[in-house]
């Protein structure tokens, strides 16, 4: 979402309400994105420690439900 407005967040680089420049929170957005799929490819390659990391690293940047499942399966299989 907008941090400017809160207004629901629609994968253009401007806010739609408020015009606020969201360059920054896409590139955020695509990071943890990306961040999530090595993480995943981590679980594939047996490297569940590495997988807890990059996923906590992209709950942190942008939580999303999705997000939240991975980082709940690598820790446990990290454990
Ligand atoms: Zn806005």
């Amino acid at each position: 979402m907008c941090p400017v407005c809160r207004a629901r967040f629609r994968g253009a680089s401007e806010c739609s309400r408020c015009g606020a420049d969201l360059t920054t929170v896409m590139t955020l957005v695509a990071a943890a994105w990306r961040m999530r799929q090595a993480a995943r490819q981590a679980i594939v390659d047996n490297d569940p420690g590495r997988a807890r990391m990059l996923a906590s690293e992209a709950e942190a940047i942008c939580h999303t439900p999705a997000g939240e499942r991975l980082q709940a399966l690598s820790s446990w299989l990290a454990a």
